[in-house]
């Protein structure tokens, strides 16, 4: 019995995990940003979950799908 409710236990945290680890969406850290523009064009939503507006990036989260390119393609780690 005790081993079933573990591999329960376990297999919840990993389902948690999966789910918090998937709902992520990333940030623009305003004062870190150059605006180069590199997050815009690699995000596969282009123009509609980030987009310069006034020399900074910014996310629209409701857009945004979280796959972490913007994150990724940053030389600047002004996404976060
Ligand atoms: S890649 Fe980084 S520095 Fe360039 S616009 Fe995007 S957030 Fe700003
Ligand atoms: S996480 Fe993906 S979809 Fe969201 S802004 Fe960044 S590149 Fe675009």
């Amino acid at each position: 019995m005790k081993k079933i409710i573990l591999f329960t236990s376990m297999l919840g945290l990993v389902f948690l995990s999966v789910f918090a680890a998937a709902k992520y969406k990333p940030h623009v850290y305003p004062p870190d940003c150059v605006g180069c523009a590199d997050c815009v064009v690699e995000c596969p939503k282009r123009g509609k979950a980030i987009a310069l507006v006034r020399g900074k990036a910014v996310i629209n989260v409701e857009e945004c799908i979280g796959c972490m390119k913007c994150v990724s393609v940053c030389s600047y780690g002004a996404v976060r």
